[in-house]
């Protein structure tokens, strides 16, 4: 089952949020667990989407970005030979701030969290092939985006350089200010602009990054596809976003654009395709090859086959979830009509007539 937020709360993409509410009242005092006949794992379902979909920032970004996939990302993985000339499109540097860390989080807890410096978040879009989605790839992109100066691993000290305490605020990292003002004099603890509040200087700078401890350049980034991702999903890969020095890096959001398949479109977990037939094998059935993103599979038409008909092949559609399980593939049956009826196709349909066909 697909975990479309909207579909677990049973409600339409425009619901109002009084909908949403309600929706949810319903759906969580039915399945709630302390209750015969509750399902407990239905019940956080519903939860979860309701902490997303019952508040309108988080709503907005969902509806935006769907869910998103938290992904390894890229360091150290190594033993693929990928193609190297996808370059990410539309490359932008957005800071989404906090709401994905929150997303899914959980709710409860409250209090206030301490801030550590933190880099920018960075969202970029990728279009990939429909089977790509369906079965999942692996994918390099080059970014541009500050990143930690390898010479100095982000610290900007030199190496066989030491730090040292910031002469400036005594290691304390803060400097006191006063004001003078007609009220008299103010005085304030400010961050040290000289160490940016960590109390230590290098001894000597980086050469290659002259201190800073980051640079902007570019970088290769190997985004793993997850199998069965809808088009607008994220994957999230934690900490590849834009450095900060003597902070944590933001992360990057890969947006999946999915390109539509000329035959097959999918449903949930099912592909659905169609596929037009002669008359006289739709009424007599027989054997026929299809083209499936499996490769080619023989299927049987039954007798009589009706207009609009489905036939339906297990296990030939998109992967859903973690498990190896996957949806079908329906493929409906149309008869293929001839622009042109000889006068030998005349005289047979008229002996079909007098049959009653
Ligand atoms: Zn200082
Ligand atoms: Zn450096």
């Amino acid at each position: 089952m697909s975990k479309d937020y909207y579909e677990i709360l049973g409600v339409g993409k425009n619901a109002s949020k009084e909908d949403i509410k309600r929706a949810y009242r319903k759906l969580a005092h039915q399945h709630h667990p302390d209750k015969k006949g509750g399902d407990e794992k239905k019940f956080k379902e519903i939860n979860e989407a309701y902490q997303i979909l019952g508040d309108d920032t988080k709503r907005s970004q969902y509806d935006q970005f769907g869910r998103t996939f938290s992904s390894q990302g890229g360091h150290g993985q190594q033993g693929w030979s990928g193609d190297f000339s996808d370059f990410a499109q539309g490359f932008e540097g957005m800071s989404f701030g906090d709401i994905f860390e929150d997303l899914f989080a959980g709710f409860g807890g409250g209090g206030q969290r301490k801030r550590a410096r933190r880099g920018s978040d960075i969202a970029i879009n990728l279009e990939v092939p429909f089977a790509e989605s369906v079965f999942g790839g692996k994918r390099s992109v080059i970014i541009e985006k500050r990143s930690a100066c390898i010479e100095c691993g982000g610290s900007g000290v030199e190496k066989s350089s030491l730090m040292k305490k910031c002469g400036t605020c005594q290691g304390t990292g803060t400097v006191r200010e006063t004001r003078r003002s007609i009220f008299g004099s103010f005085s304030s603890l400010a961050e040290c602009s000289i160490c940016k509040g960590r109390g230590e200087i290098p001894e000597k700078a980086c050469h290659n990054c002259k201190g800073a401890g980051i640079l902007r350049k570019q970088e290769t980034i190997h985004i793993d596809i997850p199998a069965g991702i809808r088009d607008g999903e994220a994957i999230k890969l934690t900490g590849m976003g834009e450095a900060v020095q003597g902070g944590i890096s933001g992360d990057l959001y890969v947006k999946i654009k999915v390109h539509p398949h000329p035959v097959f479109r999918r449903e949930g977990h099912d592909l659905l395709m169609e596929l037009h037939l002669p008359l006289s094998k739709m009424l007599l059935g027989g054997d026929e090859t299809i083209e499936t993103l499996d490769g080619k599979v023989e299927i049987k038409i039954p007798e009589l086959s009706k207009s609009g008909d489905f036939l339906r092949l297990r296990g030939k559609g998109v992967p859903s979830g973690r498990g190896h399980s996957r949806g079908d593939l329906l493929v409906r049956l149309l008869p293929k009509l001839t622009k042109k009826l000889s006068s030998q196709a005349k005289k047979l349909l008229a002996d079909l007539e007098k049959e009653g066909l």
